[in-house]
């Protein structure tokens, strides 16, 4: 979402002829674009901050903080010249306007208030872009700061996704992410996600666009109908992201993440059921207040169980003002880091164990360009989601490959090419 985000206001800024500044400290303005999710992220905003602040006593220049940390601090960074949170980017063109033309960047009240996506962001060439569709959340996970950061959800009008498919397919795009905090709880009007899916699904059919994900998918509000329509249409990448969080009853309850461990599994294998093969990737936090070697022990059993295929694990920091950060029992920091090792080294061997499955079966990838280790072989990302390099054939950037998985390198595939996919 960080990463769309940015991209968004660089193409504002380019559009108004604004160009990269070189690396000798020379721009008129300095443009952070934060995240708050988790403490150490938030820190090093605040070294960038501190770093610039000192640098603008001896240069002026402007400093901008946007996203989610300049919503979240209502009484402001000392020497940052402006603040724009995530539901404030109509502030940005009343910036860019003082700083080319002088003045204060003024906004009128309905300005505020008005929240708009960002702008489609695409460069020349690309064949892979971000598609937002909603923005918030209004599930307030008890250890989340995002629903006070970003706000309570709003989805975005078809009418304008439509119009912005059709774009990107006259670019020939060939994959689209749709983002949102909480994807599953898109409704605009009567249309839900699945709704919306089953549009999308439609209006991509036959065009470049062949592939398409989504993020992030909260398991509490995935409906059966979104599984029907995912299994329905082959654009759906048989890859999905899945954040579990814990496999203990208990802490999942204290994290109000209104899944349990035994719905998320019947999730798992529903999903499994109708699109069999498909890789289901997770988040994984330890260290929760008052989490003890019994919630431990059920975690790591859920991670069998559930036979994730990869993991973003780490461990619970505190996120004032949120519901957890009241919540007594807190883990030391050895003992957090001592089970999140043991989460690691779980996880290791289910993804090696997932990969290694897959070695000798063909499956379909998009190539991303020459590998970055050899001139000779080409990086793709699979259907899966995974890395895999392509070696003993001359291929284009943005075409669809049909790969055997030959070999593993670490958790990258050495793969050769059967032959080119029909459309291709
Ligand atoms: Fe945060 Fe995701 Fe929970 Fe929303 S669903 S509160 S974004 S963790």
């Amino acid at each position: 979402m960080n990463l769309a985000e940015s991209a968004a206001l660089e193409t504002e800024l380019a559009g108004r002829g604004w160009e990269k500044a070189g690396p000798g400290g020379t721009a008129d303005l300095v443009l952070i674009n934060s995240c708050a999710v988790r403490e150490t992220a938030e820190t090093r905003v605040r070294g960038r901050i501190a770093h610039y602040v000192a640098l603008k006593k001896k240069r002026p220049f402007a400093l901008l903080l946007a996203g989610c940390m300049a919503g979240a601090s209502p009484d402001g960074f000392p020497g940052v010249d402006y603040l724009m949170g995530t539901r404030e980017r109509s502030l940005f063109p009343a910036i860019l306007d003082a700083l080319e033309h002088g003045g204060a960047a003024e906004l009128s009240p309905e300005q505020e208030a008005a929240f708009s996506f960002a702008p489609l962001y695409l460069e020349p060439g690309a064949f892979r872009a971000f598609v937002p569709v909603m923005h918030g959340c209004d599930n307030f996970c008890s250890y989340c700061i995002v629903p006070y950061v970003r706000g309570r959800e709003i989805s975005r009008d078809p009418a304008s996704i439509a119009a912005e498919l059709e774009t990107l397919a006259a670019h020939g795009v060939r994959e689209i992410t749709l983002l949102g905090q909480n994807v599953n709880s898109y409704r605009f009007g009567e249309l839900d996600f699945p709704g919306l899916l089953g549009r999308i699904a439609d209006r991509t059919s036959g065009t470049s666009i062949e592939w398409v994900r989504f993020l992030s998918a909260n398991p509490g509000d995935f409906s059966p109908k979104t599984i029907e329509v995912m299994a329905r249409y082959r654009c759906f990448c048989r890859s999905l992201h899945l954040p579990v969080q814990h496999g203990s009853d208990r802490i999942l309850q204290a994290m109000n993440r209104r899944c349990s461990r035994a719905e998320y599994l019947a999730l798992a294998a529903a999903l499994r059921a109708a699109m069999p093969g498909i890789s289901l990737s997770t988040d994984i936090m330890v260290g929760f207040p008052g989490e003890t070697e019994e919630d431990m022990a059920a975690l790591l059993s859920l991670m069998e169980e559930a036979e994730f295929s990869r993991a973003y694990m780490y461990h619970y920091n505190v996120r004032e003002g949120t519901a957890a950060a009241r919540l007594p029992g807190r883990i030391p920091y050895a003992l957090k880091i001592e089970r999140l090792s043991r989460v690691i080294a779980l996880q290791k061997k289910l993804t090696l164990r997932a990969l290694r499955s897959r070695l000798g079966s063909r499956e379909r990838a998009l190539v991303e360009g020459i590998s970055r280790k050899n001139a000779d072989e080409y990086s793709t990302r699979t259907e899966k989601d995974d890395t895999a390099v392509l070696t003993g054939a001359a291929v284009k950037p943005g075409t669809f490959v049909e790969l055997t998985h030959q070999s593993l390198r670490g958790t990258t595939f050495r793969s050769v090419m059967e032959e080119p996919c029909p459309g291709v």
